[in-house]
């Protein structure tokens, strides 16, 4: 079986998530074989070459004009597109800023952003998600466990997890 194409690509969030996957490191030798990274900024100087995928990971919530655009182009690209984490799924510590938000996105990305960015969305709100892998971040598990499956040809079950539990 050829390996899959991946594409992993980050938008409003921490890194912590696509931090997580490589910190894996006994396992990415083996999951390198099954797996052609196209595109992961963190992990390889490789260029995206803008061709077709089978998976795109998408990291963090949508915020920005330009995020939604290259939103809209992976999703167009993408056989899955995988929604990863809490700020992916739901907009995550992204939404919970208080104050003026002019002010908030002055502090985080400096001047010029005006008119540019929105208030943080799920990436479900704009496009159609296939898979989702919750937590902030993932557990490793789950993410092999995708990755492996989508590698054999299957689709992985996926756990979910409660926001809260109870003592
Ligand atoms: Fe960071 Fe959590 Fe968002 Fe992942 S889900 S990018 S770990 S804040």
């Amino acid at each position: 079986m050829p390996p899959l194409r991946m594409l992993y690509s980050r938008f409003t969030s921490c890194s912590g998530c696509q931090l997580t996957l490589l910190n894996c490191e006994g396992e990415l030798a083996t999951l390198a074989e099954a797996v052609e990274v196209a595109g992961f900024s963190m992990a390889t100087s490789r260029c995206d070459d803008g061709g077709p995928v089978e998976i795109a990971l998408v990291e963090g919530s949508i915020s920005r004009t330009a995020e939604l655009e290259e939103l809209l182009g992976l999703r167009r690209r993408a056989r899955y597109l995988v929604a990863v984490g809490a700020c992916a799924l739901t907009g995550g510590v992204n939404v919970l800023g208080e104050g003026d938000r002019e002010v908030l996105i002055g502090q985080v990305y400096g001047p010029g952003l005006e008119g540019e960015s929105f208030p943080p969305q799920p990436v479900s709100r704009f496009v159609r998600v296939d898979l989702e892998l919750a937590g902030c971040p993932p557990e490793p598990g789950d993410y092999l466990r995708l990755l492996g499956s989508l590698a054999r040809g299957g689709l992985p079950e996926l756990p979910t997890y409660p926001v809260c539990m109870e003592c």
